[in-house]
């Protein structure tokens, strides 16, 4: 049985930048803690943990204050509120928001001070949510779907539509194209026409869009795929979806514990891929894992 991992897999850009951030400053010596889980990878939380990191809640803030220890805000960003609570404790902050998460905060602010209906294609519970809805005082809409969005949206009002940096493309554009026929004055991030169509520029991280198409061409050539993620992964939801739509034997999975030796009864291929918060190191020790354990079943 052949087992391949998927070689453009593992972190993005904006998670090895925060990862590198949080291990420079773990470097120095002095206790680092991290508000909520610094990614969707229980894993990478586990290797980080044993250099060093503690992973706190947002109420657990005061009592970091007695531990003279610094506190890292992870690539999700957080709403201003929390930036003002560690001022006003006295907590020394390490920003290792992400640049895109950040640049749409900031898109986010300036439309909202321009009066606009704020609306987001997203998941509100999502922590880069969160954050976005600190930044327009929580008045703005997070929708799921075009129903969501049509039952919610005032349609009279001057409009903008956002998405969340991982949410999937296309189901952005069929939402855009559903407000763009009912909404007068509906701003898409300056939608372009390319080709005649219209295409709607969005906030959608190419990181995790860039994926797709080289993902289904990944999982087409692999008879069994095995896609690693955390659960809470929000790209990693998307990605094993596209990874299925190709290839409907692909199975999702946080640990190497989940493997069923059913799966790969006489597979000849398996493809081992994950999202953009899953580490290579990682996806290497699953393909060992399949190879010794069921590398027979074949
Ligand atoms: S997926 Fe994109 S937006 Fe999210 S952390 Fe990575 S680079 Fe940043």
């Amino acid at each position: 049985m052949r087992v391949q991992v998927d070689p453009q897999a593992g972190f993005c850009w904006g998670v090895i930048r925060t990862i590198q951030i949080a291990e420079e400053n773990l470097q120095q010596g002095q206790p680092v803690y991290v508000l909520g889980q610094i990614i969707h990878n229980p894993r990478e939380i586990e290797r980080l943990e044993r250099l060093g990191l503690r992973t706190i809640t947002h109420e657990q803030l005061p009592e970091v204050v007695r531990q003279g220890a610094r506190v890292l805000i992870r690539a999700h960003g957080e709403p201003p509120s929390t930036y003002r609570q560690a001022w006003q404790l006295g907590i020394e902050l390490i920003d290792a928001t992400c640049p895109i998460v950040a640049k749409l905060q900031e898109r986010v602010r300036k439309f909202y001070l321009q009066g606009y209906q704020i609306v987001i294609f997203g998941k509100a519970e999502h922590p880069e949510m969160i954050g976005v809805r600190g930044v327009c005082n929580g008045e703005c809409l997070i929708v799921s779907s075009i129903d969501d969005a049509l039952q919610r949206v005032d349609l009279a009002r001057p409009t903008v539509l956002f998405s969340q940096t991982t949410m999937d493309k296309e189901a952005f554009s069929k939402l855009a194209e559903a407000l763009r026929q009912r909404i007068r004055q509906l701003v898409v991030e300056e939608p372009e026409r390319v080709s005649g169509k219209f295409h709607a520029k969005d906030t959608i991280c190419g990181q995790v869009s860039g994926r797709e198409q080289h993902l289904r061409a990944f999982a087409a050539a692999h008879d069994v795929v095995i896609f690693v993620a955390g659960r809470a992964s929000s790209n990693g939801r998307v990605l094993s979806e596209v990874c299925r739509s190709v290839n409907p034997r692909t199975y999702f999975i946080e640990s190497i514990e989940e493997l069923q030796e059913s799966w790969f009864e006489g597979v000849g291929s398996v493809g081992i891929t994950g999202a953009t918060s899953t580490p290579q190191w990682y996806m290497q020790e699953v393909a060992r894992y399949i190879r010794q354990r069921f590398g027979q079943s074949a």
